[in-house]
């Protein structure tokens, strides 16, 4: 998506080799536009799957999820990280291990919030080791609810998330594929590519 790659080589900074900061247009300070934009490419893309409910997971997948929702006029569902000790049975819960922070996770939703009859669509900001994604995964599949797909905002393919994904067979649809950090500079796949 040529205006989310714009916008990163104008406001992206790249950290060490692998981590692109985006603190000024979704992980910190949200653009509105630029997320509906964005939402309304998420159904363009996925118009077709029969989408019944958007999942993410907190904090930072949450605006672009909120606006995917919007186009598709679904409810939005995010995993809280944060177990919460009484409602355990009420839970479907999954673990997600950080690369970047180098800690577990528990990530866990309401089961009143997603069932069997589900076609969910997976939001999120990042695609980089594909484990936030897995967890949401495996939380579909201990709802028996139907996955449609996966969008991602910024997928880095140089890290291993979208060969996990895509030995699944999932349908992933990324609106910027980064195929380098090269001298601080991001590289872009080329749209052939992509
Ligand atoms: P995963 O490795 O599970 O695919 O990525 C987990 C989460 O880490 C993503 O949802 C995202 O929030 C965060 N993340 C991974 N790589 C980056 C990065 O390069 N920049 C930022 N800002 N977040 C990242």
């Amino acid at each position: 998506m040529k205006i989310l790659e714009d916008r990163i080589l104008k406001d992206g900074q790249v950290l060490g080799h692998d981590v692109l900061k985006v603190d000024n247009f979704l992980n910190h300070q949200v653009d509105p536009m630029l997320m509906q934009q964005m939402g309304e490419e998420f159904h363009r893309l996925f118009k077709d799957e029969k989408i019944t409910k958007i999942l993410t997971v907190e904090s930072s997948g949450i605006a672009p999820a909120v606006f995917a929702g919007l186009a598709f006029k679904v409810p939005v569902v995010f995993a809280r990280k944060h177990k919460s000790v009484t409602l355990k049975d009420e839970l479907y819960t999954s673990v997600v291990y950080s690369y970047t922070k180098k800690v577990s996770n528990h990530i866990s939703i309401s089961k009143k919030f997603l069932n069997s009859d589900d076609r969910v669509l997976i939001i999120d900001d990042f695609l980089a080791n594909g484990q936030a994604v897995q967890g949401l995964v495996d939380i579909i599949k201990q709802a028996d609810a139907d996955l449609a797909g996966i969008g991602i905002v910024i997928e880095k393919t140089f890290q291993k998330g979208r060969e996990l994904i895509d030995k699944e067979g999932i349908h992933v649809e990324s609106l910027a594929r980064i195929k380098a950090f090269e001298d601080g500079k991001v590289i872009f796949m080329d749209e052939a590519n992509t």
